[in-house]
């Protein structure tokens, strides 16, 4: 399919409508056979407990074209498996895992023409999302759901280099004990928005999270998880039951045992001991890993010894191996790379 006129490294991350859209509808106990179509626009009643009481859930991953000149997608079936444990925790019915994978192919074949061609460095951001749709005031889960897969291309995350970012760490909480933390759900980026402006309004990039337990162990930031690098060479990454279990982390502690043979740690990181690590980077899929320079603890500033100026080497390495991996110039672990066409 020939390729749309877009300057593919020039796009930034916002929405653009492309072509065809997935939708299936649950009713009566039973998911329908699903289509694509072409509408964009969803036309809801003003009570459905989507709008009233929040009941969404959603995922981000992305398709992309691979040296060899694939378009491909990145462990979407992680991302069906998350959605599942999303789906349970929020009462609402399991799309199920071979469809949800059959639906990203499906979107991303009807949007060829909007896969960023190889070395671009854009790529086409898949968000399937389920929500329920029907009439529901007095509280109780929704008995109609709709599930939806679009396509957006999105352009380099990173343009002109991986700049490290300054956070803060954060007075608000973003996930209680035994929450809703570990779930990819709209109710805790609801809850973020005021954080994430307070933030950018004070100077900072992100918010670092601790645990509103006791305030001392690092959880998260809004969107993304942490990945530490201590001073000889190990990874340490944080861990906790309300932490989202991003795909792109899990993937870089394999690349980082794996490929790198670099030691992993996952376990509870205090506040305390972040001074004595030598990077910190943030995993998800938008940036794979976002290097920080810089966390502020109230007035208390905490510098990176990989400083202002670019990722630290093992951040650098981490980034590089796995990006190779999802572009095709290293070989890929069996089942990470799904072929398209
Ligand atoms: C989506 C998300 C991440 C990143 O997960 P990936 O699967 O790597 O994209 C991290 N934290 C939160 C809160 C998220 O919602």
């Amino acid at each position: 399919m020939e390729k749309k006129n877009i300057d593919w490294s020039n796009l930034g991350f916002g929405y653009v409508r492309t072509d065809k859209r997935y939708v299936s509808n649950y009713k009566n106990g039973a998911w329908d056979e699903g289509v694509l179509t072409e509408d964009s626009d969803i036309v809801l009643n003003e009570c459905a407990c989507v709008l009233q009481y929040a009941q969404t859930i959603f995922e981000g991953l992305k398709a992309y074209t691979t040296e060899q000149g694939r378009i491909v997608a990145f462990r979407p079936d992680l991302n069906a498996e998350r959605m599942e444990s999303s789906a349970k925790r929020l009462e609402m019915p399991v799309f199920p895992r071979e469809r949800f994978v059959e639906a990203i192919t499906r979107v991303v074949a009807a949007n060829t023409a909007y896969v960023p061609p190889y070395g671009s460095g854009a790529t086409l951001y898949l968000r399937p999302y389920m929500f329920g749709s029907n009439s529901v005031i007095g509280v109780k889960p929704a008995a109609e759901y709709q599930f939806r897969v679009f396509c957006t291309p999105v352009g380099p995350y990173f343009k002109g280099g991986a700049k490290p970012l300054t956070i803060r760490v954060s007075d608000f909480d973003r996930a209680a004990p035994h929450g809703t933390g570990n779930i990819k759900a709209g109710l805790n980026y609801a809850m973020s928005l005021h954080a994430i402006v307070s933030a950018h309004e004070e100077g900072y990039d992100e918010n670092m999270y601790l645990d509103p337990g006791t305030r001392s162990r690092v959880e998260e930031t809004g969107g993304a998880n942490f990945l530490f690098v201590t001073k000889d060479g190990g990874v340490v990454t944080p861990k906790s039951d309300s932490i989202l279990p991003s795909i792109t982390r899990r993937s870089l502690v394999y690349v980082a045992k794996e490929y790198l043979g670099l030691k992993v740690e996952e376990r509870e990181v205090l506040l305390s001991e972040v001074e004595d690590f030598a990077e910190c980077g943030l995993c998800g899929t938008a940036a794979v890993i976002s290097p920080v320079g810089k966390i502020v603890d109230h007035g208390r500033e905490i510098c990176l010894p990989s400083g202002m100026d670019e990722m630290g080497p093992v951040t650098r390495k981490l980034y590089d191996t796995l990006t190779g991996i999802q572009m095709g110039r290293i070989e890929a672990p069996e089942g990470w790379i799904h072929v398209i066409e």
